[in-house]
């Protein structure tokens, strides 16, 4: 490691992550999802979470290597078999009230030929066992954020240019302490800064309450319905105790639902999408009535096609994102690998399940009562990425009159 003050400003970001990020504060339980090379960080969120009260920092690891070898090794119906000790365990956090903080590092091919049926298949019943968890964690019950570390594989895959493995990491890891502003005197003010900024912007999509927005860009032409009394948001959110958290670090996006049956026309990615272990390029979707109902790629189709095969949900939108392509992450011209910072350098969607609190009083919904208010409902949530400075985007009014949103790539 080269890079100047790396230890110093480690220490600054696991403390940002934690504060920030999740804002630890007295009697708070925090699971932390880490991988085993990233063990210097996991030690100082450890540390960190405790300086701020915490009763108890669960740590999760995770790495590649053995992940890999597992969905080879496993038979498939003993990999699609999770077992109740696991769902009584994240239940038991959900009770907690447990904070949540999911490291990523991973490389972006980590699982790249293995059988994507079996994938699937796993995603498919763990995210039914685990769907307590991933609802309580949608609906903002609890904190947490997802945020980033320099692995070396996917180091590699960013930098391919750089010669040694160091550089690479290095880059990597200068890249995600600038796009967290940890480079700023005071980071955790910075973020504070920006909640308020990107709820400003929120705040005016609220006021306007569009029935649907329009895009168009080269390859896309696509009008998106948003549902009666949907809400934007940007950066920051509040969970049932009322606490504010960061559910990306970093961020640029102000998101809401769209109507999954109000989707028609066609749409084009900007950006590849690594989903599964596996890098899915230049992807094609077509929308009617909500669904797809085509899907192309020239890389990973296979792997994509099993995403939008996974429910009744995975073939529907549940997010509308709008990044402005000036935004830092897009400005640096990195190509990530990863959906935490390419989703934040441009306009996105998400196949799969919408955030309840994207609707005013979502949260205290029923699951049938947000499908019945346009809301998807999955086990998947993925985002994949659709902007470029090519893109213009208007917001319809109920009285059919348009109004420029973004051109582009900008707000307009
Ligand atoms: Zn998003
Ligand atoms: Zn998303």
């Amino acid at each position: 490691m080269v890079l100047p003050n790396f230890e110093e400003n480690l220490q600054k970001y696991a403390h940002l992550l934690v504060k920030s990020g999740i804002n630890v504060t007295k009697g708070h339980t925090v699971v932390l999802q880490i991988d085993v090379d990233q063990a210097p960080l996991a030690r100082l969120i450890t540390k960190e979470a405790y300086a701020l009260g915490a009763t108890e920092v669960i740590v999760k690891w995770a790495d590649d290597v053995v992940n890999r070898e597992q969905f080879i090794g496993t038979p498939q119906e003993r990999l699609t078999d999770i077992p109740q000790y696991k769902i009584d365990e994240s239940l038991d956090q959900v009770a907690k009230g447990a904070s949540r903080i999911s490291v990523r590092s991973s490389d972006p091919d980590a699982l790249s030929g293995v059988d994507s049926d079996k994938i699937a298949a796993y995603q498919s019943a763990a995210g039914i066992a685990l769907s307590e968890q991933r609802k309580a964690t949608q609906a903002n019950k609890v904190s947490w954020t997802v945020a980033a570390a320099a692995g070396a594989k996917w180091a590699a895959k960013v930098f391919p240019d750089l010669t040694t493995e160091e550089e690479q990491v290095d880059a990597l890891w200068d890249a995600i302490f600038k796009a967290v502003n940890l480079y700023d005197a005071d980071p955790v003010e910075s973020w504070a800064k920006k909640d308020i900024t990107l709820n400003e912007k929120a705040d005016e999509l609220n006021k306007e309450q569009f029935v649907a927005l329009h895009y168009t860009a080269p390859g896309t032409d696509l009008t998106v319905g948003l549902p009666e009394g949907h809400r934007w948001e940007g950066a920051g959110s509040d969970n049932v105790r009322g606490e504010r958290f960061m559910a990306n670090m970093p961020t640029e996006e102000v998101f809401t639902a769209p109507d999954a049956n109000r989707v028609d026309g066609v749409v084009r990615s900007t950006k590849p999408l690594s989903y599964a272990g596996n890098t899915i390029l230049n992807m094609e979707f077509t929308f009617k009535d909500g669904k797809v109902v085509n899907v192309t790629a020239e890389q990973g189709e296979s792997v994509l096609k099993n995403l939008v095969a996974t429910d009744e949900g995975s073939a529907r939108l549940g997010e509308v994102a709008l990044v402005p392509d000036p935004s830092p992450i897009s400005q640096s011209g990195i190509v990530f690998y990863n959906t935490l910072f390419d989703e934040n350098a441009s306009n996105h969607l998400a196949l799969g399940s919408a955030y309840a609190f994207s609707l005013i009083g979502g949260t205290e919904m029923s699951e049938e009562e947000l499908q019945a208010a346009g809301l998807n409902r999955s086990t998947v949530h993925v985002d994949f990425m659709i902007g470029s400075d090519k893109m213009d985007v208007d917001g319809i009014r109920a009285d059919g009159s348009t109004v420029p949103v973004f051109r582009n790539g900008d707000w307009a």
